[in-house]
């Protein structure tokens, strides 16, 4: 039971530097910004939930849950030259991947910068653009033929596509691009089939390249890690945003018409609760969103993505100043300005260990040209940023824990639909059947969680506030059981993989 748990300890509120009131502001701040393990197991058995609804029909779910043709991961042992081409920015990466067996594999790549012309010209200008690159890549880094022949079995080579804008996938190779993000604004695309669209480009531009796959972030973020760990289940960013994608048996998705068992869902869970009915927002985060891009949307996100950590920890700051409780009530242009403050910041404010705090002195003056404080301020403004990144590795985890819970019940919670059924003895699946009779030091094969991103990789203690708080929702065998690792080059090795997997498949289904 839940009672049971060893919750994570509150953190001191009380410095002796502080005033009363100062201490009173810090301790309310304390309150509203920790989540107990009761709230984040009720927020798990919500987003479980959200997951089965989002599963079962299109459109009615916060949590999109998009099938995307991916029908199943790698072991390992794959071989062969695959291309992987990354577009999500300001930079299109061409990469030769060469996967060798044995978890073993080899990575040759270029870089193109997209100009922002491009970026605004007519979709045929950025697909040429695309494929004259691909060309000059493969001619000029002296792409072995010979290697490149033991790709396929045609004189193409397979490649997969890491295309980060929103897209409606309607088959491995096929999706429709539902919008434009990030600075793009390409006429000629939206509404069509971005894979025809590139594969239209390579054939004029006489590249003997075949785009067999197209991939979400997520998604090769989870094939990656799987050619590592082949028992991998999720593939998660915590970035500039945050997202999952997990496997799962294909009985538990009603929406889809497959006759694959089991298929990997994009979950899309940055906009889980986007209506705030149960996730605890404070008017920090309720500013942040409104001040936002996207009032009312990815409100999940805005609670634990490097984009938006430093924005609410901006506005907890401001609220202590014009209390006149932080600063002598001053700030400084900087601090003023939306986005003023970054999420790097408070990672470097977070590592300063030392008793006077003169790092962060300096970080202060620096990062946000505030040059007078005390310790007692130093004190106030490493605490807020300790209470806010918690906060947002606790939720992390919290999405974690519920994917996990997912995959021990499958649809129904009674059956052995689960994809994780195995792992009912040792992990806590919440809701109605909490119980687990761990104690057992059963050897059971770790699950493992491939992460990319650089709040998980970078922000300090974010890692070890994760692993406790599955421990809360999972039970204390998730200490020993479940695994979180960065994952490197998603978009890269992960795309390659899912070319090799879409090759397959279209090879059988010939046959
Ligand atoms: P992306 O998600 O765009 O692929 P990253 O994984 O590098 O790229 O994430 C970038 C985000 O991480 C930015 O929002 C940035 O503020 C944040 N970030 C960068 N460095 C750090 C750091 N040292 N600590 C915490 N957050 C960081
Ligand atoms: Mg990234």
């Amino acid at each position: 039971m839940i009672s049971a748990i060893q919750a994570a300890p509150l953190p001191q509120p009380h410095s002796k530097s502080w005033s009363a009131a100062q201490s009173h502001a810090l301790e309310v701040l304390t309150e509203q910004l920790t989540l107990s393990t009761e709230q984040l197991d009720m927020l798990a058995n919500e987003f479980v939930r959200q997951m089965r609804t989002g599963l079962a029909v299109s459109d009615t779910s916060d949590l999109a849950m998009i099938p995307t043709y991916v029908t199943g991961r790698p072991n390992g042992t794959e071989r062969g030259c695959y291309l992987a081409l990354d577009l999500g920015g300001t930079n299109l990466r061409v990469c030769l991947i060469t996967l060798k067996g044995g978890h073993e594999l080899e990575t040759q790549q270029r870089m193109f910068k997209v100009s922002q012309e491009l970026q605004e010209a007519e979709v045929s200008k950025l697909m040429e653009f695309i494929a004259l690159s691909i060309k000059d890549f493969l001619a000029r880094d002296h792409i072995n033929a010979t290697l490149v022949e033991h790709a396929s079995d045609s004189d193409r080579l397979e490649m997969g596509f890491t295309f980060s804008f929103p897209v409606s996938q309607t088959a491995i190779d096929a999706g429709m691009l539902l919008r434009w993000t990030k600075g793009f604004s390409c006429a000629g695309a939206v509404g069509h089939d971005i894979v025809h669209l590139l594969q239209t480009a390579l054939d004029q531009n006489d590249v003997k390249v075949h785009v067999a796959a197209l991939v979400n972030d997520t998604v090769g973020t989870l094939l990656a890690h799987a050619y590592t760990y082949p028992n991998t289940c999720l593939g998660a960013i915590f970035g500039t945003g945050t997202n999952g994608a997990y496997l799962e048996n294909t009985k538990n998705v009603p929406k889809l018409k497959t006759t694959a068992q089991e298929m990997v869902i994009n979950i899309e869970w940055g906009n889980f609760d986007k209506d705030k009915t149960v996730l605890p927002v404070t008017i920090y985060d309720n500013k942040v969103d409104r001040e936002s891009i996207n009032p009312g949307l990815q409100v999940f996100e805005k609670m634990i993505s490097g984009m938006y950590l430093g924005e609410i920890t901006r506005n907890v700051l401001l609220h202590l100043i014009d209390q006149r409780l932080l600063f002598d009530g001053k700030s400084s242009t900087v601090l003023n300005r939306q986005w003023g403050l970054e999420a790097a910041t408070m990672s470097a404010i977070e590592d300063d260990k030392s008793p006077n705090l003169i790092p962060t002195s300096q970080i202060l003056e620096s990062a946000l040209d505030i040059g007078l404080h005390t310790l007692a301020d130093r004190e106030i403004v490493q605490r807020v940023c300790h209470l806010v990144g918690q906060r947002a590795a606790r939720l992390s985890a919290m999405a974690t824990a519920a994917v996990i819970r997912q995959g021990l019940s499958g649809s129904t919670g009674g059956d052995s639909s689960g994809i994780l059924r195995e792992y009912r003895h040792v992990l806590r699946a919440g809701g109605d059947e909490s119980r687990v009779q761990d104690s057992t030091e059963a050897l059971v094969e770790p699950i493992h969680v491939g992460i990319d991103g650089s709040v998980f990789e970078h922000y300090p203690g974010f890692r070890a506030a994760m692993n406790q708080t599955l421990e809360e929702l999972l039970g204390p065998a998730a200490a020993r059981v479940v695994r979180l690792e960065t994952t490197k080059d998603g978009s890269g090795v992960g795309a390659a993989l899912a070319a090799l997997m879409a090759h397959k498949d279209a090879m059988a289904a010939r046959k």
